[in-house]
């Protein structure tokens, strides 16, 4: 790294699901019961099918949004990430960047002190969720790229594939929990597994 490089302003971009709090749909799953809701995109890769699938879930067992607010609102972040993300944001600037959807975001966000995040939007008419609408494809790569324009130097961690595209995107990606699977096809990508370790390395960079 040169002295330029080190003297540049940098942002954290993080993802959520896996890194600070557990996967959404199947905290969900676990609350509720219905274990019809915890396929994920490893059992179902076209991710429309997926979303339709659970919407019909929700609809046929009557979950409100503001019923699964409350579910959701119920979790905790994973042991650790608050305590992670106070300190890092001690240290520079930090976003989240999501493919979940502020309605499920919200209730989490309180949890760790109301961090920025990025994410999409569902669609609620009288307190029922009727769709989801993706703000942009690709989001996580597009707003580091968005960053990196307006000078900012970029570090990113997420655990999975969706993360991939945003790590690469950035000056420096990190795996965290990530699944072996991940671990060996983006090997490129330094792993943790410990909060410790990830705020150290973040730290080096800045
Ligand atoms: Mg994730």
């Amino acid at each position: 790294m040169t002295e330029k490089e080190r003297q540049q302003q940098s942002v954290v971009t993080l993802d959520l699901e896996g890194v600070l709090v557990p996967e959404i749909w199947i905290a969900v799953a676990e609350t509720t019961g219905i274990d019809e809701l915890r396929r994920t995109t490893r059992d179902e890769p076209d991710y429309d099918v997926l979303m339709q699938g659970r919407l019909r879930i929700l609809a046929e067992h009557g979950l409100t949004m503001s019923a699964i607010e409350e579910v959701i609102g119920r979790l905790s972040p994973l042991p650790g990430a608050r305590a992670f993300l106070d300190q890092l944001r001690d240290r520079t600037q930090v976003i989240i960047l999501s493919d979940t959807f502020e309605q499920f975001a919200r209730p989490l966000m309180r949890h760790l002190g109301m961090p920025t995040i990025l994410c999409h939007r569902l669609i609620v008419a009288d307190d029922r969720i009727t769709g989801y609408e993706l703000r942009m494809p690709d989001q996580k790569r597009q707003a580091v790229k968005a960053l990196r324009n307006l000078n900012y130097r970029i570090f990113a961690a997420g655990d999975s594939y969706n993360d991939t595209t945003m790590l690469a995107e950035a000056d420096a990606g990190f795996l965290f929990h990530a699944p072996d699977n991940v671990k060996a096809e983006f090997a490129h990508f330094p792993a943790f597994d410990e909060y410790d370790d990830l705020l150290d390395a973040f730290t080096r960079l800045l």
